[in-house]
């Protein structure tokens, strides 16, 4: 099935609102409004000691090969 606008992969609760919106650090209006996946502000953005038991318990595998892009945000150990 196609579904309609942007990744719908992209929007899962896994990387929800995990670091700031560009456009909101920008001071420029973000087009998605309250249904940016993205945070408006540190109190948009969620706890990350709350997320699943996926966090940083296993090995990344882009760290690895040095081609990690999400720094220390990353969900995977470093
Ligand atoms: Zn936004
Ligand atoms: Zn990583």
């Amino acid at each position: 099935m196609f579904t309609q606008g942007v990744d719908a992969g992209a929007v899962k609760q896994g990387d929800f609102r995990i670091e700031l919106c560009d456009f909101w650090l920008k001071s420029v209006p973000c087009q998605h409004g309250v249904g940016c996946r993205f945070a408006h502000g540190p109190a948009q953005l969620r706890k990350i000691t709350l997320r699943d038991d996926l966090w940083r318990t296993k090995p990344c595998r882009n760290f690895a090969a040095d081609k990690c892009s999400y720094g220390n945000r990353c969900r995977f150990r470093h």
